[in-house]
C-alpha cells in the first residue's frame, strides 16, 4: 500500500473514531484520482464495494488487551512532537472498574514529573471534588487527552490531540464507565468531536458511544477563577446522579 493511501485509511479512521459519517475506502484508485481512459466510471452513490475484513486489526491500539498494555504503547509512542520533551509520559490511573473517568487536557510540570496525572495543585482541587461527592480518587480514573506533556503548559495542537486521542477512546472502550466527566474546553471538545465552546457544551448531557458525558471547567481554570466553583460543582453532581 502506497504511503499517501495509508494515511488516507489512518486518517478517515480517526474520522470515524472521532464520530465523523463513515468513509469507505476501498481497495483501488488512490482517492482523488480519476478512471483512466477506457475504465468504467463508477456508479453514482457508493463508488465501490467496501472492502473486506478490519483494515485496522493489525492497529495495537485498537488491539491492546487492557490498559496496561495502552501505558506500556504510551511510554514508548513517538507519534507527535511532544515526546521530544517528556520526562515521563502520564498514561493515566485508576482501577480498571471505575465507574467514573475524568479526563483533562494534558499533563503539567508535576504530572510530567511524577508520570501521574492531576497531581499538582489543580490535582489537589480535583481529589477534593471528588472526595466531596463521594467518589474517592482511588475509584475513578483520571486521565488526559494528551499523555505527554505540552511544553510550557500550551494548550495541545490539532495534529498532537489526533495522534494521541486513540489511547484514549481505547482506555474508555475498556473501562465502560458509567459516566465521563470531561474537564475543560480541550477535553470536552475532543470527547464530542465539536468546536463548541465550553459554556455552550455545559448544562447538557451528552454521550459519547453512548456513555453519558457531563462537561465542566477544568481545576486549573477553578484556581485561576473561583467563580467557576459554583458551577463547577453542580456539574459534578449531575456527573454523580447519574452514577448508579
Ligand atoms: Fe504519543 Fe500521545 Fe505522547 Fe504524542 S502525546 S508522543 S501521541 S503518547
Amino acid at each position: 500500500m502506497s504511503d499517501g493511501r495509508a494515511l488516507a485509511r489512518e486518517f478517515l479512521e480517526q474520522q470515524r473514531l472521532l464520530g465523523g459519517d463513515p468513509v469507505i475506502l476501498p481497495d483501488g484508485p488512490t482517492p482523488g484520482s480519476r478512471p483512466g481512459k477506457g475504465q468504467p466510471l463508477p456508479p453514482a452513490g457508493l463508488s465501490y464495494d467496501p472492502p473486506s475484513g478490519d483494515l485496522f486489526s493489525n492497529d495495537p491500539v485498537r488491539q491492546a488487551p487492557s490498559l496496561a498494555t495502552i501505558a506500556q504503547l504510551v511510554a514508548a509512542c513517538t507519534k507527535c512532537r511532544l515526546c521530544e520533551g517528556r520526562r515521563h509520559t502520564v498514561p493515566g490511573e485508576g482501577p480498571g472498574d471505575a465507574r467514573l473517568v475524568v479526563v483533562g487536557e494534558g499533563p503539567g510540570r508535576v504530572e510530567d514529573e511524577t508520570g501521574r496525572p492531576f497531581v499538582g495543585p489543580a490535582g489537589e482541587l480535583l481529589t477534593k471534588i471528588l472526595a466531596a461527592i463521594d467518589l474517592p480518587r482511588e475509584r475513578v480514573f483520571i486521565c488526559n487527552v494528551v499523555k505527554c506533556r505540552p511544553p510550557e503548559n500550551r494548550q495541545p495542537q490539532y495534529d498532537e490531540i489526533a495522534a494521541c486521542v486513540p489511547y484514549l477512546f481505547r482506555q474508555i472502550e475498556l473501562l465502560k464507565p458509567q459516566v465521563i466527566l470531561a474537564m475543560g474546553g480541550t477535553a470536552a471538545q475532543t470527547v464530542l468531536n465539536t468546536k463548541q465552546s465550553l459554556g455552550a457544551l455545559r448544562n447538557q448531557i451528552h454521550r459519547f458511544r453512548g456513555i453519558p458525558v457531563i462537561v465542566t471547567y477544568h481545576p486549573a481554570a477553578l484556581l485561576r477563577n473561583p467563580h467557576w466553583k459554583k458551577p463547577t460543582w453542580d456539574d459534578v453532581r449531575i456527573a454523580r446522579r447519574l452514577i448508579a
